[in-house]
């Protein structure tokens, strides 16, 4: 589930940012460290995480530690962040 997704437009420096699938309507959101977001995902009901993980743009979590993932306040609260 951990394919990257360089289907972007932005520079190679982006490449450890990732965002939600509703970014694009710029709501209201925040930035959240990568190891947050796996642990928050880990804590879910298998159920949960696949829509969650559904909602994010994918990463390596072995890159956790130098991803930035921007969340929307409603996937946020779907993890529990
Ligand atoms: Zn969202």
């Amino acid at each position: 589930m951990s394919q990257p997704t360089e289907q972007g437009e932005g520079p190679a420096s982006t490449a450890f940012v990732r965002y939600c699938i509703h970014y694009r309507k710029h709501p209201p959101g925040a930035y959240y460290g990568g190891i947050e977001y796996v642990a928050a995902l880990q804590k879910l009901k298998a159920s949960a995480a696949m829509q969650a993980v559904g909602n994010v743009e994918s990463f390596f979590w072995n890159d956790a530690p130098k991803v930035q993932v921007w969340l929307c306040h409603e996937c946020a609260a779907a993890l529990g962040l």
